[in-house]
Order: structure tokens, then C-alpha cells, then sequence
């Protein structure tokens, strides 16, 4: 018998009552001024929404990934964007799997209850790419302090964060016998670290998502930071992979459900030739294919989240529902482009801003290619390529 999902119907009226009180003129302004959604990043954090994760006992609502991947389809359904916040519900998971009780202690109840911000994550470097294994950021010990020194790139949503998950190299690559060895992660306060050795520079993108450089000069930060055991801090970063990608999945599905029914709309009311576009097979074809996709992609989304929950593990899953769905937004984006005609290209319209922010997830957090090489490697025992 197929397994019942919970579909988390309270939430998900709860989200969308919460987005509905940002509409698309709201998203528009932010876009053009490139400006942080403030307003409602608080909406989602006041409502409790990026604590789900968190357990009740240190203030979260202890849910699992089915009620997170609800949560983020529904934002982006809506026509909102997570990408403003979405890290402050699984960034910590880093904390809560590795850190010491007092650690946890100290950081989980407020970044349940919202008073602290951990949206910041500084892995990706201009020269390692995704070969993380090669960050040349070192943090090296000195006394009861470690000096951080390097450079990290497209650290999003540092300048609206307190706090940073930070991967940094704490032994030389040629001293470890294995690549992923020698790599640690730290905990550090944003607050302090600027104008103290963290320098933060942001990058102007083809997307409103508040990303920066962040540049590390000497900065010294207590080895109290350190989250977890020095130079295994690799697999603490890829153990939090897998729920990354099953919760960006989660927003690929939203915005390809987005797509397809404002598609679905424009195609039913707008008249070319004395009759409604959609009535032509050739505009309504490529709706009807997009759900198809979207529906089929969901399927794989909700059995990662599932196994996930159930504490099994799910590398396979979780990457193909990365791939799937993120394949289904961007065939749903292109489809409600073509449908809209030129006016998919009006701002106003708001398909060409979600076509613009649902390309990033061929790319980021992980690209395509190395979902595939990862299926070919894991699944079909294929030799390594890379
Ligand atoms: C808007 C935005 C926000 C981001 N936010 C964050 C963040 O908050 N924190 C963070 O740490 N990072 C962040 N990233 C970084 C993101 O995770 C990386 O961009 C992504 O992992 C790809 O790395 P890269 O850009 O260095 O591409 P590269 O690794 O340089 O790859 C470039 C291209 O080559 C392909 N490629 C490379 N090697 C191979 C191979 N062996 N086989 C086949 N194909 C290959 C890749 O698939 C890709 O298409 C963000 C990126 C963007 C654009």
C-alpha cells in the first residue's frame, strides 16, 4: 500500500493568508530598488514558520521536512520568495546535529524565537568553485582564538544576519590523507566581526537575493566558535546537504505551480484570432506538460522528505528532487513566458521576475551536473568522474 503523506493543510492555509498580505507590487518595488524583504521575513519568522525545525525544547515547533517543504511550496506558490530567509531553518540544523549542549543552549531558542539570525552561510569561494574540499580560507589556532584570513563569495543574506556558518580550512590539504579532511566550521558573530577583520562587499545580480563577497583580514574569533570536532567540519556541511536540497525542491515546486496557473489564466482570458488563446493545442499542450512535470516532480520531493523524516537515509532521493523539480520550475517559467507573449516581458506581470529567480536553482545550491554525476556515481556505479 502507498504510504499517505501528510499534506499539512493548516500550514499551508496559514502561509498563504501570511503571503497574501504581500502581493506582487510588494516583490516589484523590492526588485527595482534591490531591497531586503524585511516586512516579511519578520511575517515568517512572528508566524514561527523557521522554527519548525528546531525542537520544542529549545523553543521550535520539533516538525520534520514534510512541514518545511510546505511551508516554502506555499511561499513561493503564492508568488513570494523564501530565498530572503529560507536558510534560518536549516543552517541551524548544523548546530543542532553537531554543536555542544552549550551551544545549543545558547543559540537555539533564540534562533527559534527569531531574536537571533542565522541566515548566513560562507562556503562557496571564487577559486574553488564546488570543489569545497580546495577553500583556501584558513582559520588557524592561537591560544583560546582562532585568526580567520581568506575570502568567501555569494555569502547570501549577510548583511540581514547575526550570525554565520562559516567553512574554513584549520590544516594545510597536503597534511590529510583524505581531500575532505582538515576543514572545520565556526559559528561567528556578524555583529562583532565587522570592521574587526570581516568586510563585506555585495554583489549586484540578475536577481533581488542579497548576496555578497565577505572578506576575512585577521579576524579573530573565540574557539568557542567552533561547531563540533576540528577538521571534520566537511561532513557536518554535507550532512545538512540533503535537507537543503529536499527544502529548495520544495521552492522549485511553488514557483513551477505559480507558472502553471497564472499560464493556465492568461491562456483562458486572452483573445487573439476571435477565440482564447489556450484554445489552440499549441498553447495549452505546453501548460498541460508543465503540471505533468511539476505533479511527477513533487511525487519524488515528498518520498526524499519522507525518508528524511523517517531518519533513512535519502542522498538519491533528495538529489533527484533537486533536479526534478528545479527542471519542472524552469520548464514552467519558459512555458508561462511563450504564453504571456510579450507581456511576459511587463514587469508588471511578475513572470518575468519569478522567470529571473527560478533560474537560479539550475545553479545554486548545487548544479545539475553534479546531481547527474552523483546519480551515475552512487546509484549506478558508474566510475568517478571528477
Ligand atoms: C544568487 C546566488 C546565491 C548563492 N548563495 C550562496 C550562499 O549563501 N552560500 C554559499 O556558500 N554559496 C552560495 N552560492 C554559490 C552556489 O552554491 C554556487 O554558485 C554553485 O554551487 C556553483 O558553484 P560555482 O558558481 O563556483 O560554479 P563552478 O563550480 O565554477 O561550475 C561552473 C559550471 O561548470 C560545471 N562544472 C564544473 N565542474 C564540473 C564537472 N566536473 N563536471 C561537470 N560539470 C562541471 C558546473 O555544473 C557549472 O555549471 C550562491 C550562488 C548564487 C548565484
Amino acid at each position: 500500500m502507498p504510504q499517505e503523506t501528510e499534506n499539512f493543510n493548516d500550514i499551508r492555509g496559514a502561509v498563504q493568508s501570511l503571503c497574501s498580505e504581500f502581493p506582487g507590487e510588494y516583490w516589484r518595488k523590492l526588485d527595482a530598488e534591490k531591497g531586503y524583504p524585511t516586512e516579511f521575513v519578520e511575517a515568517v519568522t512572528k508566524g514561527g514558520f523557521l522554527a519548525v525545525l528546531i525542537p520544542e525544547n529549545y523553543g521550535g515547533s520539533g516538525l520534520g521536512l514534510g512541514a518545511a517543504t510546505a511551508i516554502l511550496e506555499e511561499i513561493h506558490k503564492s508568488g513570494c520568495n523564501a530565498a530572503a530567509c529560507h536558510a534560518q531553518m536549516y543552517t541551524m540544523g548544523t548546530v543542532l546535529r553537531h554543536g555542544s549542549d552549550a551551544q545549543k543552549s545558547q543559540y537555539l531558542p533564540m534562533i527559534a524565537s527569531g531574536n537571533l539570525r542565522l541566515q548566513a552561510f560562507g562556503v562557496t569561494e571564487p577559486s574553488s568553485g564546488t570543489d569545497a574540499t580546495r577553500i583556501k580560507t584558513t582559520a588557524l589556532k592561537d591560544g583560546e582564538e582562532y585568526i580567520i584570513n581568506g575570502q568567501k563569495v555569494w555569502t547570501s543574506r549577510v548583511e540581514h544576519s547575526d550570525l554565520m556558518l562559516l567553512l574554513a580550512r584549520t590544516s594545510p590539504r597536503e597534511e590529510n590523507k583524505k581531500r575532505h579532511k582538515g576543514l572545520s566550521v565556526f559559528l561567528i558573530d556578524i555583529r562583532e566581526a565587522v570592521g574587526n577583520g570581516l568586510t563585506i562587499q555585495p554583489i549586484k545580480t540578475m536577481i533581488n537575493h542579497a548576496t555578497t563577497e565577505v572578506f576575512f583580514d585577521d579576524l579573530r574569533v573565540s574557539a568557542s566558535s567552533l561547531i563540533g570536532a576540528e577538521g571534520e567540519g566537511f561532513k557536518y556541511i554535507l550532512d545538512g546537504m540533503n535537507a537543503e536540497r529536499i527544502l529548495i525542491s520544495s521552492e522549485c515546486i511553488g514557483d513551477a505551480r505559480w507558472f502553471v496557473k497564472k499560464a493556465a489564466a492568461y491562456a483562458k482570458e486572452r483573445e487573439v484570432f476571435g477565440r482564447p488563446i489556450g484554445q489552440n493545442q499549441g498553447v495549452q499542450f505546453p501548460i498541460a506538460k508543465a503540471y505533468a512535470a511539476t505533479e511527477a516532480a513533487d511525487l519524488m520531493v515528498k518520498k526524499a522528505a519522507n525518508l528524511f523524516d523517517s531518519g533513512v537515509s535519502c542522498g538519491a532521493e533528495a538529489n533527484m528532487a533537486k533536479m526534478l523539480a528545479a527542471g519542472a520550475s524552469w520548464e514552467a517559467a519558459d512555458m508561462c513566458l511563450q504564453t504571456h507573449g510579450g507581456f511576459g516581458f511587463a514587469e508588471e506581470y511578475d513572470v518575468e521576475r519569478k522567470f529571473r529567480e527560478t533560474r537560479l536553482y539550475q545553479i545554486a545550491p548545487i548544479s545539475t551536473n553534479f546531481i547527474l554525476s552523483y546519480i551515475a556515481e552512487h546509484v549506478l556505479d558508474l566510475p568517478r568522474s571528477y
